[in-house]
């Protein structure tokens, strides 16, 4: 029996059914659950002062390209829209080995740690070298993240009409029998699981109908998720109705991608009965303001997504189109974007925050043990500390946390471990990490 005892948070915002926030209280975790909350809690194990600092759920990212963080800033992909951008990078995705992949993996994830993200997604269409996804699951293991990679893939490279060029592509027989032999290998189903696979071709534009059909028939079978990127921007719509003669909402739902096991990224351009679709089937959607903003891709209708019920969660997409991977700086600019699109009522800094926590939690399919600060639920928490210069004054330590910061947390606990203490990595040494990337970069570039 392990304990850890929360002591004197300022406030935790619990995200349970009621909202509620409540101050000066102490969070009892035991063996990774969270077994009581209310002040003046004891234990024999090890205690954690809390005081000064505001507790949350902590934040689920819903979509990433780990890999990308190996292309960050890279001058010919900066100015470009998404095609054009894709097409610059495709041949650099190529070049990159196994370890660069993990070395990535370790990299994005790591700041998503620091940024107060416990549990990740991860979409890796690209195997190149002999990569595999465990490369990635191998790197959350380390760190200690709760991690839900999804085995991507593209089919159609440029001699069939693709976008991808040929190197990059999967047989699609070889991407079918892979994915059965992750899910096998890695898909937990417990109580707790720390690693839980789902099945991502990468996108109506470089995988055939079949593969489509046939990744949604067996994620199925098998009792795991799907995900994609679906309607990214005016070009990912015009390709849609050429290539498909349908908008991307009614091929999705041609094929078997609605439902409550399935999850969007992007989603820019939903129009309104595509949003009523996804609502009545729950169809879930990983929303990447600031990549949305970065490839111009235009202002996610979330507002309307929400208030028609359709299950929205955040996803700070690839390092290549962001270029950072902070989910706290993500979750800001969910709240600010819809305030452009729709005036300064549109979003709160508390709605965003249920966004990042229980949004993420039911897109992922983890809303009976996860997003929320309650009895029985895992134990993952982003501790933040307002007492420092970026929050020092702020009259609400809540809406603080998006309006004016900190950008990073103080502690990270998932399934009751610590995965960042005092605002650093606890299992990783992060000055490492960075040489190792900077140098797996400076290779790539030389190639
Ligand atoms: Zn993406």
């Amino acid at each position: 029996m392990t304990d850890l005892l929360i002591r004197n948070a300022r406030v935790v915002v619990t995200m349970d059914a009621a909202r509620r926030e409540l101050p000066e209280t102490d969070i009892l975790v035991r063996d990774g659950v969270i077994q009581q909350i209310g002040p003046g809690l004891e234990t024999q194990g090890r205690t954690l002062s809390a005081r000064g600092c505001v507790v949350t759920p902590g934040l689920i990212n819903t979509h990433h390209h780990l890999n990308q963080t190996l292309t960050r800033a890279v001058p010919a992909a900066q100015d470009a829209l998404l095609f054009g951008w894709l097409q610059t990078l495709y041949p650099i995705w190529a070049r990159m080995t196994p370890d660069d992949i993990r070395t990535a993996a370790m990299v994005g994830l790591a700041e998503l740690a620091l940024t107060g993200c416990t549990l990740s997604s991860d979409h890796l269409y690209i195997f190149p070298n002999g990569t595999r996804l465990e490369d990635t699951i191998e790197a959350a293991s380390e760190l200690g993240l709760r991690f839900h990679p999804t085995r991507g893939s593209m089919s159609i490279g440029q001699s069939a009409g693709g976008l991808p060029p040929d190197a990059l592509v999967e047989d699609e027989a070889a991407i079918l029998n892979d994915s059965i032999r992750v899910i096998d290998a890695f898909h937990e189903t417990g109580p707790g699981a720390m690693v839980q696979v789902g099945l991502a071709p990468c996108s109506p534009f470089s995988v055939s109908r079949e593969l489509m059909r046939d990744a949604a028939l067996l994620a199925r079978e098998k009792g795991v998720r799907l995900h994609t990127h679906l309607a990214e921007n005016d070009e990912d719509i015009a390709y849609s109705l050429a290539q498909f003669g349908c908008r991307p909402g009614q091929y999705a739902e041609d094929l078997g991608w609605t439902g409550a096991d399935v999850w969007h990224a992007h989603c820019v351009k939903l129009d309104a009965s595509e949003i009523d679709l996804f609502a009545r089937t729950r169809t879930g959607v990983a929303h990447c303001p600031c990549s949305n903003c970065r490839l111009g891709s235009g202002i996610a209708p979330v507002r309307a997504m929400r208030d028609a019920g359709v299950p929205v969660a955040l996803g700070v997409d690839g390092s290549a189109s962001n270029d950072a991977g902070s989910l706290i700086a993500e979750t800001r600019q969910a709240m600010l974007l819809q305030r452009v699109r729709s005036g300064a009522d549109a979003m709160s800094a508390r709605e965003a925050l249920e966004i990042a926590t229980r949004g993420g939690a039911e897109v992922l399919g983890r809303a009976a043990e996860l997003g929320q600060i309650a009895p029985g639920f895992r134990a993952d928490l982003a501790i933040w500390d307002v007492t420092g210069l970026e929050a020092a004054g702020a009259w609400d330590p809540v809406a603080a946390l998006l309006l004016s910061g900190p950008p990073r947390v103080r502690d990270l606990i998932v399934e009751g471990r610590l995965v960042v203490e005092g605002g650093a990595l606890s299992r990783v040494d992060a000055a490492r990490l960075a040489a190792d990337q900077n140098r797996a970069v400076t290779r790539l570039m030389a190639e």
